[in-house]
């Protein structure tokens, strides 16, 4: 009878910046990874990002995701088309096991989730031309520098409106808060709004662009136009592979990890937007960094072996 074949000693979910990341850093140490990815990254959302270290001329998400996979696969390492359905880890041996839609089975040692968030986008006729154009942004901390002086609007439920309107005060003097949805404001948020001459006003019936600016006609059935809209409707995190087996998980549906990257299941790791914190390329390069290097650390050592020694008696020969 055939032997089964070893686990893996890591199985990377998701191949966003994070996973393609841990899959160099894995490749690097010599050790046998495998990625599995849905192909919907976040990234590659990204008309051109200005943030991202190390490209002084701005790099869109769909380029940033090819040299990421390229410098990856430069190594060797092994990325496969997939979306994991099931992850389940034996209670002896610690041993993962991931079933993808498929079928298709892998065991892992180590398993790392870098499976991100889906956002919750706003509904919109050509909503994907108004991202490419930068009539609509999806993160402040991302590219409000581009939108600086712009006439801007956040698109929220009001409370979370006016403090991403109080935020974006940094980068331009005429910030709108525009309600997705019924509600009064938080009194001392009220306060701050009034306070940093952010505009609060009623809910928005539809919002449309142009290719050059939005319009939002509200409920009081007057319109407005902005060159920026920032929806922040929220996301969700896609940690119910991780939350299934016990991993701890935040009100946001994003997990809790330790200064390893390690969440509260042994051997389970989560990198990039999944985990709870900020929510940019660089946090989830660095968790990359950190989580890859923990697991190579704590696995069995993989000694380099001389090629050219022979085996010096037969006692060690292996055995046919
Ligand atoms: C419009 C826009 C502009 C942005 N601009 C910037 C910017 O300028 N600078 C910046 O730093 N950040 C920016 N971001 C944020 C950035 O895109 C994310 O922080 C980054 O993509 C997170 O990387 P990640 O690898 O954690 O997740 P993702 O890139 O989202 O990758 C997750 C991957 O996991 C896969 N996956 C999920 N579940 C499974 C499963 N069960 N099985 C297999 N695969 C699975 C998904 O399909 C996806 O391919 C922007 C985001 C948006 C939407």
């Amino acid at each position: 009878m055939a032997e089964a074949a070893a686990p893996l000693d890591c199985l990377v979910i998701g191949a966003g910046p994070a996973g393609l990341t841990a899959a160099t850093y894995l490749t690097r140490f010599h050790r046998r990874s495998l990625v599995v990815d849905a192909g919907r990254s976040r990234a590659r959302w990204i008309p051109k990002s200005h943030n991202c270290p190390g490209f002084p001329f701005g790099v869109a998400g769909t380029e940033l995701l090819d040299k990421l996979r390229s410098q990856a696969q430069g190594y060797g390492a092994e990325i496969v088309s997939g979306c994991i359905a099931k992850l389940e880890r034996d209670a002896v041996t610690g041993v993962f096991t991931a079933i993808a839609e498929d079928g298709t089975r892998w065991e892992a040692t180590c398993v790392i989730l870098a499976t991100g968030i889906v956002d919750k986008m706003p509904a919109m006729p050509g909503l994907e031309e108004a991202i490419a154009n930068n009539v609509v942004r999806m993160c402040a901390v991302c590219d409000a520098y581009e939108a600086s002086d712009d006439h801007i609007a956040v698109y929220a439920p009001v409370d979370e409106a006016i403090r991403h309107a109080v935020f974006l005060r940094t980068f331009s003097r005429s910030v709108a808060a525009v309600r997705s949805e019924p509600g009064e404001p938080d009194p001392e948020l009220a306060a701050l709004a009034r306070e940093a001459k952010v505009a609060v006003l009623p809910v928005a019936k539809s919002l449309e662009h142009d290719g050059r600016c939005c319009v939002f006609k509200l409920e009081d059935d007057s319109a407005h136009r902005f060159d920026t809209v920032y929806p922040v409707l929220g996301g969700d995190g896609q940690s119910k592979l991780g939350a299934a087996l016990g991993a701890t998980v935040d009100g946001n549906g994003e997990i809790e990890t330790d200064d390893r990257q390690q969440t509260s299941v042994d051997g389970l790791y989560a990198i990039g937007d999944v985990v709870t914190g900020l929510n940019q390329i660089s946090v989830a390069v660095g968790h990359a960094a950190v989580a890859a290097t923990a697991i190579h650390n704590r696995l069995p050592r993989n000694f380099r072996e001389d090629p050219e020694a022979q085996p010096e008696t037969a006692a060690e020969l292996p055995s046919p």
